[in-house]
Order: C-alpha cells, then sequence, then structure tokens
C-alpha cells in the first residue's frame, strides 16, 4: 500500500510502531494529540451504514475480539464501531480505546452457541442462554450488549420456525436492558440433513424477529447469496460478509503472484484491496467482518473501504485472485456436502485450511479440526461430492491435504 492510502486510513507507520510500543492503554492516557481517540475525530473515516431493523449505523468493517490488542485502538481510530463476539472481554481486558468512549458510541455483541456440544451437535437452551448473557453483562462492566448473536444459527427453516427458546432468552433479556437487538450468524447445515444458510436467512427476513444476519460472502459466490442480500436490503435487514477472503493470504505469500500483481495493469491493487472495494460496492450489503492481525492488514481495508469504487485494476486483481483460487481454495458455498453419503462436513474442513493457510492460524485450524466427529480421514474416494464443485477442487485429494496438515 502506497503513503497516500496510509495517510487516508489516518495513520503512519511510525505512529503505529509508537502507539505498539505504549499499548492500548497508551493511547488513552499519553494523550499524543493525533492518537487521542474521540467520537469526533472517527466521524469522516469509514463509511457507515444502518444495520437493517436494529437502526444502529455501523461502519463498514466491523472489528473483533481476537483481533491484536495493538490493532484495536487503530482500528478505533479509523472508525470501526461496532465488535464481533465482545463478550470475549472483561472489564479488565476490554480495551481502553473502546471502553473510553461514550457507551452510545460503540457497539458490543454477545455471541451465544449452542450447549451440550458443538455447531452441530450442542442444543438450543433458553435458560442456559439467558444466564450465560447476563453473566456475561456482569463480567464485562459494559452494562449492556446492543446485538445478541445467536452463533452459528438454526440447522435448518423448521428448527427456526419451531424452537423458540433463542428468541424467549433475547425477550427476557431485552425486558432486562441486557441486550437490545437479535441477530444471527448462520452456516449451513446440509451435511447432517439440515438447510443452506441462504435458505434459512430469506426464511427469518420474513417470518421472525430477527434484525440481522452474518453469512459467508465472497467474489465469485452463488446468485443465492447476491439475492439475499438484495432481499435483506428490500426488507430494511441488516447483512455482514464473513470469511470473505478466500485464498488472500496464500496469494499474498506466492511469489508467482506477486510478481503479477507488479504489472501496470494492477496499478497497485491488491486480490485484499480489491475484494473489500467489491464488498463495499454492494449497497445492499451492511458490512463485513474480516480478520485483521496486523497494521497493513487493517491500512489497507480501511484505506479500500473508504474508496469503494472497483476500478478496472482492481477487477484484475480479482480474475487473477480468482484464477489463482481454482482448484485450490474452497469458496465454502457446501455445494459438495450434500453429495457426500458419509455426511463428512467437508466445507467446514477446508474453511480450517483457510485459517491455517490464510490467516495463517496453524493452531486454531488443528484445535478446530481436532473437534469434528468426522475428519478427512473419512473419506472413501466414491468422487461423488466432486461433480458439484464450481471451485474445481479435487476433494478427495484435498481433504488428505488438509488431515496431512491440521490432523
Ligand atoms: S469423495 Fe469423500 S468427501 Fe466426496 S462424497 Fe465421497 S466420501 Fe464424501
Ligand atoms: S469444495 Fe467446492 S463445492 Fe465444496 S464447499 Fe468448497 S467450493 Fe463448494
Amino acid at each position: 500500500m502506497n503513503d497516500q492510502n496510509k495517510m487516508a486510513a489516518g495513520l503512519t507507520r511510525r505512529e503505529f510502531i509508537k502507539v505498539g510500543t505504549a499499548g492500548a492503554t497508551g493511547i488513552a492516557l499519553t494523550g499524543m494529540g493525533a492518537l487521542k481517540v474521540s467520537a469526533a475525530e472517527n466521524s469522516g473515516q469509514l463509511p457507515r451504514r444502518r444495520y437493517g431493523r436494529t437502526g444502529l449505523e455501523i461502519s463498514a468493517l466491523v472489528g473483533a475480539s481476537d483481533w491484536s490488542p495493538d490493532v484495536i485502538p487503530l482500528a478505533v481510530k479509523a472508525g470501526v464501531n461496532y465488535w464481533h463476539k465482545a463478550h470475549r472481554w472483561t472489564a479488565e481486558t476490554m480495551p481502553e480505546a473502546i471502553k473510553s468512549q461514550p457507551r452510545e458510541s460503540y457497539h458490543l455483541e454477545v455471541v451465544v452457541d449452542r450447549v451440550g456440544g458443538d455447531h452441530m451437535k450442542g442444543h438450543i437452551d433458553e435458560e442456559q442462554h439467558y444466564q450465560f448473557v447476563k453473566h456475561a453483562v456482569a463480567r464485562s462492566g459494559v452494562g449492556y450488549y446492543d446485538v445478541f448473536k445467536f452463533h452459528f444459527g438454526y440447522h435448518s427453516i423448521d428448527e427456526a420456525k419451531n424452537n423458540l427458546g433463542i428468541i424467549n432468552a433475547f425477550d427476557r433479556l431485552k425486558k432486562e436492558g441486557l441486550v437490545k437487538h437479535l441477530a444471527i450468524s448462520q452456516h449451513h447445515y446440509n451435511n447432517i440433513g439440515g438447510d443452506m444458510a441462504y435458505d434459512i436467512v430469506t426464511y427469518l427476513i420474513e417470518h421472525s424477529p430477527f434484525e440481522a444476519a452474518q453469512f459467508f460472502y465472497t467474489y465469485g459466490d452463488k446468485q443465492q447469496l447476491t439475492d439475499v442480500l438484495a432481499f435483506a436490503k428490500k426488507n430494511d435487514f441488516g447483512t455482514i460478509a464473513m470469511k470473505t477472503m478466500g485464498g488472500v493470504g496464500r496469494a499474498a505469500t506466492d511469489k508467482r503472484m506477486q510478481t503479477m500483481l507488479a504489472e501496470p495493469r494492477f496499478k497497485g491493487s491488491t486480490p485484499g484491496a480489491a475484494m473489500v472495494k467489491w464488498l463495499m460496492s454492494n449497497s445492499n450489503l451492511t458490512a463485513a467482518v474480516i480478520a485483521t492481525k496486523n497494521f497493513d492488514q487493517l491500512q489497507e481495508n480501511v484505506a479500500a473501504a473508504r474508496q469503494s469504487t472497483v476500478g478496472s485494476h482492481d477487477r484484475h486483481a480479482l480474475d487473477l485472485l480468482a484464477a489463482f483460487n481454482k482448484g485450490t481454495t474452497c469458496l465454502l458455498c457446501a455445494d459438495c456436502v450434500t453429495h457426500c453419503s458419509e455426511h463428512i462436513a467437508i466445507a467446514d474442513i477446508l474453511r480450517y485450511e483457510r485459517y491455517a493457510l490464510d490467516y495463517h492460524d496453524l493452531s486454531r485450524a488443528r484445535t478446530e479440526y481436532k473437534t469434528l466427529t468426522k475428519n478427512g480421514t473419512a473419506c472413501i474416494a466414491c468422487g461423488d461430492c466432486m461433480p458439484a464443485c464450481q471451485a474445481d477442487i479435487n476433494i478427495v485429494a484435498k481433504l488428505k491435504e488438509v488431515h496431512n496438515l491440521l490432523g
């Protein structure tokens, strides 16, 4: 990224190093003029969009509690005002850069998981969800969470219709002033005979008190996802795209890709920046959550989000990424999963591969891989899933490869 883009994001590398040395608390306490975080300074930085029926105006890039503590103050300064999985912060660990702001100027999310197992095997339990959030509010000292999010979502439309445990827990907490809005993070469940995320979200938009949803969405994704975004917007339903950067981390360490990206036709664009611009150019989408580990990533994403227009050089970068990904990087569409008689969660396995190869977080990838009931070794190499893969992945070989990496 050039210096102009860095300045556009409001912070130079030298300032970043200074902040990194001072730490998160340093920002609030040292009173460094240019670095002092205030709501006023944030205006005019990252664009903000209405998060559907919640009525919240949230930053087009949302933050997450697992971001590096060094990056968070800079993200606040750049205008990030919505924090995914914020319940992981206690009163002691919540970044000073956030909690020093007026409470109404930032939005915190509590994420509620199934109990008695993971997102596949666990169940919905109104009382336990209620107690979980109550304790999280008390532990965090934040007073309330702006958004109560059902993590990983319903297994099927049928479950969404008939199991009201999540909605009841939310209603009780809302009456007590501990949460304000209801959202969902929806995955596909076709490996266990459930429904696809876009079908479940479409149902929720029309038939439920949910106000917003987060789901997988990336360049080259299926038309159904684009249609859901348009439908959501029409119905004032908020949307956050996740897992958008498939292959970007791999491309960044691939010498051939980097040599090609230096060609004049790309004009300095990168697959990551182009992806952010492409996401932001869709006015039906509220925001995106993108794993951000360091200063350069944050700066690149913020500068791209502020531009939001996809130029021909960005299109070239996206097309180059698509070609690079063909046959290697899973789009997480889960189309293949329906065809697997062994009920292997292929898309989940390849999501864990993404943690290792794109986020460079091998430890998280291995931890998640260990939780699988059936891992890559359950594949009987029948090949039934492969014709369904629009990314042309040799799934049999890929599952072996991932098992060697993560097993
Ligand atoms: S090749 Fe493996 S993953 Fe694909 S359908 Fe057959 S058993 Fe399932
Ligand atoms: S392997 Fe192919 S079909 Fe299966 S989830 Fe990935 S991209 Fe979709």
